[in-house]
């Protein structure tokens, strides 16, 4: 196992600044980025480079969306649009969904658009050559269904019933499950084992033979132990192990269409494009790895002999695709290396049921962000207290009103006092830092890298911190203490809150983010215009002006 980055106390220097590089998984391009993709690895992967970056790292980032997954397909034919401009359009959407929540990378491509094709082909080939090489891939014949929604005129390829046409249940758990995957058991299994299959778009007329290409790693429990090297929480490995009992170290690499990442091999017998859950995936890592060296002059995050950490993260539904998918395809080659850490959260209800895009239970990020003079330092702090770690969350509306406004309450009361005192002193006399109150900031600091520690992860704790720091200041503080407790709030609530915090961290005469080295290094300077937190509170009818459709009871 790599060794996570090393976290210095406070106020002491980063000796050995490490290179990071975040890619969380790509979101398919059928639609936008809800509150449950926020609150789940996009949030999550930004509390953690911050967090790395007041550290003293070097945090690099990237993410891309998946416009050749089916389901772009399948949506674009319903709606009659080319699935390429589908698949870009919410691209757009997607990129301005998380900004609005302050989640922004260094890097955010389509690859499957324009000039940025060419690059994800050159990569797609690299990884299949390497696998190919390295003896990894079985050609196999799959048993397709083939449906009757085509014409005469249909491509082979276009008639298989796979991917978004395709219902039955999982053979696993026996819950109603459609694609590869049962979103119910994280499960992936092949169109002929599910029971009960139908089309979606017609009627299964027959069943053939088509040939992929499959992973195959023969080295024994070579996964398990990446997993563990990649320090990937019991819960998950469990559903990559019941895998594995099933059906071996094997997964898909390819399957049977025309719009995606083709791969040419004489083995098969209809044109064949990368999986989206395996060495797709991977190869959108391996883009973004690609772009990133190209911009920091690096070689990739992931070539063999890279020192760059290596973070992913995703949902409970990417379990086999990454813990199968993208670690067997990196174990299956030698030229490009897995990720040191994975982290999985679980899904995140709306109302005590699954966001759906269909039924209009569902707030798209870029929504909720719009309210008018909505505080979004304070909305991420409420969606990071239940992000989904240990287990399936509920955004209840009104509980996240009533837990917005008491934050945003306690936090302006203390805020604006503390300000107001430091605005009135001359800013030679008003910077000095309290010794007891440094100490206490040291254990509410150490306590919050605890709860952001690589090898046990829980953004869902990082509040914690913040909100007893609010009451460490009395109602009519000392300036000194009244300066130390600004200092502290920046480099505490920095990862949660980084607007309100940068923009007091540059009113004490610092520059760039908070920076925890700097903790309790004063400065004379004043810059800027005070900062206020001013948010009003927020209401159900804010919320409800973010719904499509009603909450469903
Ligand atoms: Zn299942």
């Amino acid at each position: 196992m790599r060794r996570s980055p090393i976290i210095a106390p406070l106020s002491v220097a980063n000796a050995n600044p490490a290179d990071v590089y975040i890619s969380p998984v790509n979101l398919t391009a059928n639609g936008r980025a809800h509150l449950g993709h926020a609150a789940g690895p996009f949030l999550r992967m930004d509390v953690v480079q911050r967090h790395l970056k007041r550290a003293g790292h070097h945090v690099r980032s990237g993410l891309t969306t998946d416009g050749f997954e089916n389901h772009v397909l399948v949506r674009a034919a319903r709606e009659n649009i080319d699935p390429s401009d589908l698949a870009h359009g919410f691209h757009v959407e997607i990129a301005h969904d998380l900004a609005s929540l302050g989640i922004v990378f260094d890097h955010f491509d389509d690859p499957a658009y324009g000039k940025n094709l060419q690059r994800f082909s050159n990569v797609s080939n690299a990884l299949m050559e390497a696998l190919s090489a390295a003896g990894s891939l079985e050609f196999r014949a799959a048993r397709l269904p083939v449906d009757d929604a085509g014409s005469a005129l249909t491509p082979t390829e276009e008639r298989f019933c796979i991917g978004g046409w395709f219902g039955g249940t999982c053979p696993v758990c026996g819950a109603s499950a459609g694609s590869f995957f049962c979103e119910q058991c994280g499960d992936h299994f092949e169109p002929d084992e599910a029971r009960n299959p139908v089309s979606r778009r017609g009627r299964i007329v027959e069943w053939t033979d088509n040939i992929s290409a499959f992973l195959t790693i023969t080295r024994n429990d070579q996964l398990v132990r990446a997993w563990d090297d990649a320090a990937i929480e019991p819960g998950f490995v469990e559903i990559g192990r019941r895998y594995i009992a099933r059906k071996g170290q094997r997964m898909r690499l390819t399957v049977p269409g025309l719009h995606g990442v083709a791969w040419n091999s004489q083995q098969f017998n209809t044109r064949q494009i990368l999986f989206s859950y395996s060495s797709l995936l991977y190869a959108h890592s391996l883009y973004c790895g690609h772009k990133d060296a190209e911009a920091s002059g690096t070689p990739s995050a992931f070539a063999r002999n890279s020192d760059t950490f290596l973070i992913g993260a995703t949902g409970i539904d990417n379990t086999i695709p990454m813990l199968v998918g993208v670690t067997g395809c990196a174990l299956g080659q030698e030229s490009f290396r897995q990720f040191d850490r994975i982290f999985f959260n679980h899904f995140l209800l709306l109302n005590g049921s699954k966001f759906s895009t269909s039924r209009g239970h569902v707030i798209w990020a870029g929504e909720i962000a719009q309210v008018p003079d909505i505080s979004i330092d304070i909305l991420r702090v409420c969606l990071s207290e239940i992000c989904p770690e240990e287990a399936e969350t509920d955004l209840n509306p009104k509980q996240l009103i009533d837990r917005y406004n008491a934050i945003l309450d306690k936090i302006a009361v203390v805020f604006n006092r503390c300000t107001d005192i430091i605005n009135a002193m001359p800013s030679s006399a008003a910077c000095h830092v309290d010794d007891a109150m440094m100490l206490t900031l040291n254990r509410l600091y150490n306590q919050q890298c605890s709860a952001l520690s690589l090898d046990h992860l829980r953004v869902s704790h990082v509040s914690r911190s913040v909100t007893e720091w609010l009451d460490c200041v009395d109602s009519n503080p000392h300036y000194q203490n009244a300066y130390t407790w600004l200092m502290g709030f920046s480099i505490l609530g920095w990862p949660l809150m980084p607007r309100i915090t940068e923009a007091l961290w540059h009113w004490l005469g610092h520059e760039g983010h908070p920076i925890a080295a700097c903790a309790a290094r004063p400065s004379s300077v004043r810059s800027g215009r005070i900062p206020r937190i001013d948010g009003r509170s927020l209401t159900a009818a804010d919320i409800d002006g973010c719904l499509p459709g009603k909450v469903a009871p």
